[in-house]
């Protein structure tokens, strides 16, 4: 089936009589006849629910889903975008591990990656967007266990190469992840192109309406993790789980062993799980997720060809403009869209930055993207404050870059509100 139809259909499937709509299931624990029955379920974690730190129904539905819209075989929710980058890497290195990571990536997950894995003994070795097949050959080494890029980063609106990036990572034995948050499987599907794993943050486009924040982890089960070099690089999936009781996840769960261990293993030690209320708000955002998708496209494309031609602004980052450095691979990766989402520079730097910002009516001001409603951010002086200026510089951030989000208001509103702002710009 089409998006559209998965978006409201997939992952939920009523029975004879039950409710239409998946109902919040708002219940820690679940009840059995027997301990031998409960012991089965430890044996098979899979067949039931057991305890809604690891699994609830409502979530369940909400997975489902989301690995319908990705194609992917298995999907994991986490109670935010964070946990699911975090929880994704974390399944496949441990201490005394590296990471290949592209460069133009979300600030919190470089911050993550550079700073706090670090701390827990795992290494991540940035390279360029624009890193040839050497550079890249050249930045893995023995302990190397899984490259990680963003479809389209946030906010420096570059498109990463995912064949260039899945073929490295699969020349030298490891997955390709990447965080798929502001393309939506709507636009971009990574797993068509040889992506593994897939993340997002479910705050943004999928939730859509700024009312919970989340994340999740698709698993595409095509890594082959029963290869010899995959053996060997990643014994814990083929290897007995001492604590499991010994599963061997390849062997009882196939192609959804990825996701089963992440679950298993992480969410059950770190309990980061969504509860059935956030699932429930996210399945709302998802059922029109295919139909918003195009309409910010349009938006934004509009605003993006205006402020292209003001004489107020010195440039234009939006993948779907045509002349745009990234519009090629946003013609083979995206459809030639380039979601809700614009970064632009005002003439004069950061202080017009924010006198344009603060100008502005209908967009508010707000620490938000890919919001039903539009927003506005200045990355350098908010979310992005804790880089360095060699990060922002790496991550594609000028420090008087403005951060656009177009929401779903009619477009006439949105250019008018912009035109006034950039008037009183002076
Ligand atoms: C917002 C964002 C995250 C972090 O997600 P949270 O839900 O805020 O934890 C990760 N990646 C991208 C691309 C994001 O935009």
């Amino acid at each position: 089936m089409k998006d559209e139809t998965l978006c409201l259909h997939a992952g939920y499937e009523p029975e004879n009589g039950s409710p239409g709509v998946m109902p919040i299931v708002q219940s820690t624990t679940y009840r059995f006849d027997s301990t031998e029955r409960i012991g089965d379920i430890f044996d098979h974690p899979t067949e039931a629910y057991i305890y809604s730190r690891f699994a609830n129904p409502t979530v369940d539905a909400v997975e489902k889903k989301i690995a319908a819209l990705e194609g992917g075989v298995g999907a994991m929710c986490t109670s935010s975008g964070q946990a699911a980058n975090l929880f994704a890497v974390l399944n496949l290195c441990s201490a005394g591990d590296s990471l290949i990571c592209s460069s133009a990536i979300y600030g919190g997950t470089i911050n993550l990656f550079a700073v706090t894995l670090k701390r827990f003994g795992i290494e991540c070795i940035f390279v360029s967007p624009e890193a040839t097949d050497e550079e890249l050959d050249a930045a893995f080494k023995e302990n190397t266990k899984c490259v990680f890029g963003e479809t389209i980063a946030n906010p420096a609106l570059v498109v990463c190469d995912i064949e260039k990036f899945a073929n490295a990572a699969h020349r030298h034995g490891v997955p390709f992840l990447i965080d798929n948050t502001f393309a939506t499987p709507v636009l971009c599907k990574p797993f068509e192109f040889g992506a593994d794993i897939v993340t997002h943050s479910t705050t943004k486009y999928m939730d859509g309406h700024a009312v919970q924040g989340g994340g999740v982890i698709v698993d595409s089960g095509n890594f082959d993790w029963t290869t010899p070099e995959a053996m060997q690089k990643f014994p814990e999936f083929t290897e007995p789980d001492a604590s499991y009781h010994g599963t061997v996840y390849t062997e009882e769960f196939g192609r959804s062993a990825y996701i089963v261990k992440c679950r298993m293993q992480l969410m059950r030690d770190f309990g980061a799980y969504p509860s059935a209320h956030s699932a429930f708000l996210l399945n709302l955002g998802l059922e029109t997720l295919a139909v918003r998708m195009p309409r910010y496209c349009a938006n934004a494309l509009a605003v993006a060809k205006f402020l292209s031609s003001s004489d107020k602004v010195e440039s234009v980052s939006y993948p779907g403009l045509e002349g745009d450095r990234e519009h090629a691979l946003a013609e083979k990766y995206l459809k030639g869209h380039g979601s809700g989402v614009i970064s632009f520079v005002i003439k004069g730097g950061k202080e017009k930055a924010v006198q344009f910002m603060d100008a502005l009516h209908l967009a508010c001001n707000e620490v938000h993207v890919a919001d039903i409603r539009s927003c506005v951010l200045h990355p350098a002086s908010e979310t992005h404050r804790q880089l360095t200026d060699e990060q922002l510089v790496a991550a594609g951030i000028n420090p008087g870059m403005i951060r656009f989000s177009c929401g779903l208001e009619n477009i006439d509103d949105i250019l008018d509100d912009i035109k006034r702002a950039l008037a009183k710009v002076k």
